[in-house]
């Protein structure tokens, strides 16, 4: 189907009465560099175009009391530019630095990545392991979501054609708290991930697991939370025995999921990997210093 008319809105506000108009017919383009392939292979049929990549108001990225937001049309470029998300956030960082190329970098946003909803989606994971809430209007309402519960299938998501997401936000991390993020990619600088993982820690004073919250991607048909094996951290201590268990966990896990599957022995070997590098990381983040728990 061909596409008939392109908005592109200044506003949130704007842009909803547009959704609200055209509902089915119309869809929401932020950098395009999922949607204009979707499009062109005809997959997408899209007569009306609402390009939101002119609204401000879902650029930001704000600290706001105990929260960060993040606005649904930040690029990956932004977040790895964003001095408010080093340091313990860092791996958002990473995840959004390991994004495509520079150019994709530029154009894709988070939003995008999120409503996409690929099971290769690398901003994904270290969201789901914020445990992130999306914020989506309409001309109705406004209300929030767990990223969890927005993620219903491979490429589906809870968001009707009326609606926009307009922000992600999670809980600021503190002393003790800390984000790690790791991906193994097929090809250096155009890789969809082959698998991701995003680990978040807590870590009380005396360097045991308060809590941990592991997210992978492309272990299934979307970003899932790993929960037996974040269940088996807590209240234990960090040591190579405890790192190696959790890791074999994981492996159980994917290899019972992946069954069948033809990528499954590569990702059953790689995956233990992949999450003990994650983890190193998250206490690296934990602590702001290298080789320091808290
Ligand atoms: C060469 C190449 C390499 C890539 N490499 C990677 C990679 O390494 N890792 C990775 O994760 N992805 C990768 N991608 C995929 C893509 O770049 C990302 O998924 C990107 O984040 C999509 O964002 P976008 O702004 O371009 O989304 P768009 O293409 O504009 O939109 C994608 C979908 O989201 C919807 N949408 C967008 N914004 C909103 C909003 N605010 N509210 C509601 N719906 C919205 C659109 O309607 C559409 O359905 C790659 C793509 C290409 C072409």
């Amino acid at each position: 189907m061909e596409i008939k008319e392109v908005f592109k809105p200044k506003a949130i506000e704007e842009a909803i009465k547009l959704l609200d108009h055209y509902q089915e017919a119309s869809k929401i383009i932020a950098g395009g560099t999922d949607l204009i392939i979707s499009i062109r292979e005809g997959k997408e049929p899209a007569p009306v175009i609402i390009d939101v990549s002119s609204i401000g108001e879902i650029k930001e990225i704000n600290e706001i009391d105990e929260w960060i937001e993040i606005g649904a049309g930040t690029t990956f470029t932004n977040i790895t530019e964003a001095a408010i998300l080093q340091g313990r956030y860092q791996g958002l960082i990473d995840a959004a630095a390991s994004v495509g190329s520079p150019q994709i970098r530029n154009a894709a946003t988070i939003g995008g990545n999120i409503c996409n909803a690929s099971p290769a989606a690398d901003f994904i994971p270290p969201l789901l392991a914020l445990d992130s809430l999306l914020i989506i209007q309409s001309t109705d309402q406004i209300r929030e979501v767990k990223l969890e519960d927005f993620l219903r299938d491979k490429g589906k998501v809870a968001l009707s054609s009326n609606e926009i997401l307009t922000k992600v936000k999670f809980k600021k991390l503190n002393k003790g708290q800390g984000l790690g993020f790791n991906k193994l990619g097929l090809r250096k600088a155009l890789a969809i991930s082959r698998i991701c993982t995003a680990v978040y820690l807590e870590v009380s004073e005396d360097s045991k697991c308060n809590e941990m919250r592991i997210a992978n991607g492309s272990l299934g048909r979307y970003g899932l939370r790993e929960k037996a094996v974040e269940d088996y951290f807590k209240g234990r201590a960090l040591t190579d025995d405890t790192i190696r268990i959790g890791g074999g966990l994981l492996k159980d896990e994917v290899n019972s999921r992946l069954q069948g599957r033809s990528s499954a022995e590569f990702k059953r070997e790689a995956v233990d990997g992949v999450f003990t590098v994650a983890l190193t990381k998250a206490i690296e983040n934990c602590s702001h210093r290298k080789g320091d728990l808290i």
